[in-house]
């Protein structure tokens, strides 16, 4: 085999999505949330390499020759695209993982991070959720597949380090989301599928319709501070156990809250209305901070999260001046 390069070559996995866009973002800044001197990063899409395929997976590596893998890659949705695709969710997102890491290994890549989600969470659990929780008890029916898929990767990171001593970990967000989101009216997760539908609303003059009671509670994180510290984890990071990545566990706001802070952005004016017979999904999954805010204060390091709405804002703003030019939307 090739020698290594005597820099970081940091392939991003899923770099087009929305997490991987905010890498973009967020490591064109230096510092311990940013680019390292000497870093190369490569951001991959679908489009370069179906990892779902293992040949061509390895393909990729050959190619790209990373020390370092920020895997984000994988089939994403919201919970109206979950529960209507719970074998494509398990199956490509199992694929893809084992193809990422077991070819992660073959190449003597030293590092990978890998992004969970809080839907891993057992459902039946005590709040908050901690780190230690993952396999308590079976996740929400709502996204089941997706969420076993998932919670292999840990198990998978567990089993390169017991056979192999790799430092494959994991990073836990909780709901995310920014700029260049999956804005699929349907398909999508809660804020950008509500931005997507206020503006037809505002636009075409007719209501605008926010699914379910209202009344869940979700525990939202912005992309680009999200973005930051998954750099700062695959700098400074040095665990296989995964770590919780979200604001402050009583940071969570209703469905109906996110819904009248969407309005309040995109200065809506017209009939706004829930639609109960919509399902509402899991009523909350409040994630503990504490491991996170622990260690950076071990670092001497202090991190802002950006405040909801100002987030919301501009993640909005995002959404109405790529309207037209956005291939996503
Ligand atoms: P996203 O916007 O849907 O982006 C998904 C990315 O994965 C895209 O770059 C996509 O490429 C790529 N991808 C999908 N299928 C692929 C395949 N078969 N082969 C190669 N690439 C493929 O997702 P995201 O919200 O950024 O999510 C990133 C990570 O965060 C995921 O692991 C997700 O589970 C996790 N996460 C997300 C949330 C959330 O609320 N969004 C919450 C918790 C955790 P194309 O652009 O070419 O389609
Ligand atoms: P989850 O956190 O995995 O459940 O994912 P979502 O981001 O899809 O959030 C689902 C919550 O938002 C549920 O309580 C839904 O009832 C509510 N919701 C309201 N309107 C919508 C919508 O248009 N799309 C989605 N995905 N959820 C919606």
């Amino acid at each position: 085999m090739a020698e290594k390069p005597d820099h970081r070559v940091i392939l991003v996995t899923g770099g087009t999505g929305l997490v991987g866009r905010a890498i973009q973002h967020a490591v064109e800044s230096t510092g311990p949330f940013g680019r390292q001197p000497g870093d190369e990063w490569v951001f991959v899409s679908s489009g370069d390499c179906d990892l779902r395929d293992f040949g061509v997976t390895r393909a990729l590596f050959e190619r790209v020759r990373p020390t370092h893998v920020v895997h984000l890659a994988a089939r994403v949705g919201g919970l109206f695209a979950n529960m209507a695709a719970q074998a494509d969710f398990l199956r490509d997102n199992v694929l893809i993982t084992d193809a990422v890491l077991q070819n992660a290994h073959e190449a003597g890549v030293g590092k990978v991070v890998s992004c969970l989600s809080t839907c891993v969470f057992p459902d039946q659990v005590t709040y908050p959720l901690t780190e230690a929780k993952i396999h308590a008890g079976p996740p929400h029916a709502s996204n089941f597949g997706y969420s076993h898929a998932k919670r292999l990767v840990d198990v998978q990171n567990r089993a390169y380090a017991a056979q192999h001593g790799r430092l494959y970990t994991a990073v836990i967000p909780t709901n995310v989301f920014g700029p260049g989101d999956n804005y699929a009216l349907e398909a999508a997760h809660v804020l950008p599928a509500l931005m997507h539908k206020c503006l037809l609303a505002k636009r075409g003059g007719t209501p605008f319709v926010v699914g379910g009671t209202g009344r869940p509670l979700r525990q939202f994180i912005y992309s680009r501070d999200l973005a930051r510290l998954i750099v700062w984890a695959l700098n400074a990071y040095h665990d296989v156990e995964p770590l919780i990545l979200s604001p402050a566990e009583d940071d969570e706001v209703s469905i109906a809250d996110a819904a009248a802070a969407v309005v309040r952005a995109l200065g809506f004016e017209g009939e706004y209305v829930q639609d109960a017979s919509r399902p509402d999904g899991q009523y909350r999954k409040p994630a503990s901070n504490a491991k996170l805010v622990g260690l950076l204060e071990d670092q001497g390091l202090v991190f802002e999260f950006t405040p909801f709405e100002q987030a919301l804002q501009e993640s909005v703003d995002w959404f109405v001046e790529h309207y037209a030019t956005d291939a996503r939307i």
